[in-house]
């Protein structure tokens, strides 16, 4: 049997919020743009490989939650779950590495993966990125993280934490994983199922885990962020003296360790108290061996992902979403047939003119037409009939205060223009 329903995992994002996301995603375009980010548009779905090499075959990512499938042409393909990966595909396929360095790039879309439903968690789920590939200067790190931060203030949110840690780097790391390994070993009787399968596939994921007891035998754990080699050090020592230098606080998180492969050196995160478990907003970090991995020259690089739908729940609970008016201007009310062609003339002329307008197209009565123009929430009535077209005047009626005036009818577009522009703004420029 056949099930008209949106998939499971899936939501349908209707027009209210809708309309708030286009809201955040014009902001971060506006914000990111001022920071010399420029759009990119990669396809939903990547070779698999692409993820495979990325984010690491030992990640769950990579072993359980990807949407992988061939295509007809016997090609192993995947949607993508995260938006990295992809944007330095581009970069690598399109010798991005001979343009002025650094590139900085910013993307909005789906993303998807295969995993156990929660509130606000979703097999297909939006995200919001940049990424700058060019760089190792520390000051670009703390130019990544405030833009994140200062993007957050810049749709209403007010408390936010912030966490910093450094990943190390192919120098430091696989030193540090082997007395990780080591100790995690040494407490595997007091580590979950799950968690004893981590520490030969993935002992940084050790850190992840949710079980006390885990999270307990962690706390003593040796820390990345305590076995740094100099040039990280020094490196992560900058990226604080920047962030001070903008007093931003932060909290450093040795336990931060971002899930994927392919981090290095700076790791960062935001989370809202304003959202219950599922807190963080956005995270980030520097990938100084992604370029590589698909075949381009050595290239750092950074950036971070914010998840579309938990920001848009957390700017809603701090009340933040200026207005989601969605009330039009003008309804035309069509007092009788002889008037419908020049009702509709009058349609495209307010249009033209920047005013939103709109008709009646289910034959209702005059009383009909008023009951829906006043349920849609219609800011102004105009009436048109034979009697109007006869006599060349007009009635706007505004529908809150009740009060009507008449215009001559030439001049209605213009009249409307100034009434509209002495009132309320007009539908283009809410929310803002
Ligand atoms: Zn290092
Ligand atoms: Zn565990």
């Amino acid at each position: 049997m056949l099930q008209f329903k949106a998939p499971k995992g899936t939501t349908d994002i209707l027009p209210d919020v809708a309309r708030r996301w286009q809201y955040l995603e014009r902001k971060a375009a506006e914000l990111f743009s001022l920071y010399g980010y420029e759009p990119i548009i990669t396809p939903v779905f990547e070779h698999t490989e692409i993820f495979q090499r990325s984010i690491g075959m030992s990640t769950d990512i990579v072993q359980k939650e990807m949407y992988t499938f061939m295509d007809k042409g016997g090609r192993s393909l995947t949607l993508r779950p995260e938006g990295t990966a992809p944007v330095i595909r581009a970069y690598v396929e399109h010798n991005m590495n001979l343009l002025p360095q650094p590139v900085k790039l910013y993307y909005t879309g789906p993303m998807f993966r295969y995993e156990r439903p929660q509130a606000g968690r979703y097999r297909q789920f939006w995200q919001l990125g940049i990424e700058a590939i060019g760089s190792d200067d520390p000051a670009i790190d703390a130019e990544t993280i405030l833009l994140m931060i200062n993007y957050f203030k810049s749709v209403g949110l007010k408390e936010l934490t912030l966490y910093i840690n450094s990943m190390g780097c192919d120098k430091d790391r696989p030193a540090y994983i082997r007395l990780l390994k080591d100790y995690a070993g040494e407490n595997r009787e007091k580590l979950c199922k799950d968690c004893r399968k981590r520490i030969d596939l993935n002992p940084l994921r050790l850190f992840d885990c949710k079980e006390e007891s885990c999270q307990l035998v962690m706390q003593d754990a040796p820390k990345m962020i305590d076995y740094l080699d100099e040039a990280c050090k020094e490196h992560f020592n900058k990226v604080r003296q920047y962030l001070d230098m903008q007093s931003i606080v932060y909290i450093i998180k040795p336990e931060l360790v971002r899930g994927l492969d392919y981090y290095t050196k700076t790791a960062f995160e935001v989370v809202s108290p304003l959202l219950g478990a599922q807190n963080a907003i956005g995270g980030g970090g520097r990938y100084n061996k992604l370029v590589e991995e698909f075949g381009g020259p050595p290239t750092p690089g950074i950036g971070f992902a914010i998840g579309t739908e938990r920001l848009s729940i957390a700017v809603d609970k701090e009340g933040a979403f200026v207005s989601t008016d969605s009330k039009m201007d003008v309804f035309i009310a069509i007092a009788d047939e002889a008037a419908k062609s020049a009702a509709i003339n009058l349609l495209f002329a307010l249009r033209e003119a920047k005013i939103s307008a709109d008709i009646d197209y289910m034959g209702r009565s005059l009383k009909g037409q008023l009951k829906y123009a006043d349920k849609r929430g219609f800011k102004y009535t105009v009436f048109l009939g034979s009697r109007e077209l006869e006599s060349g005047k007009v009635a706007i009626k505004n529908m809150e205060t009740g009060e009507q005036i008449e215009v001559p009818l030439n001049e209605l577009v213009d009249k409307l223009l100034e009434i509209i522009k002495q009132n309320q703004p007009s539908i283009s420029q809410t929310i803002d």
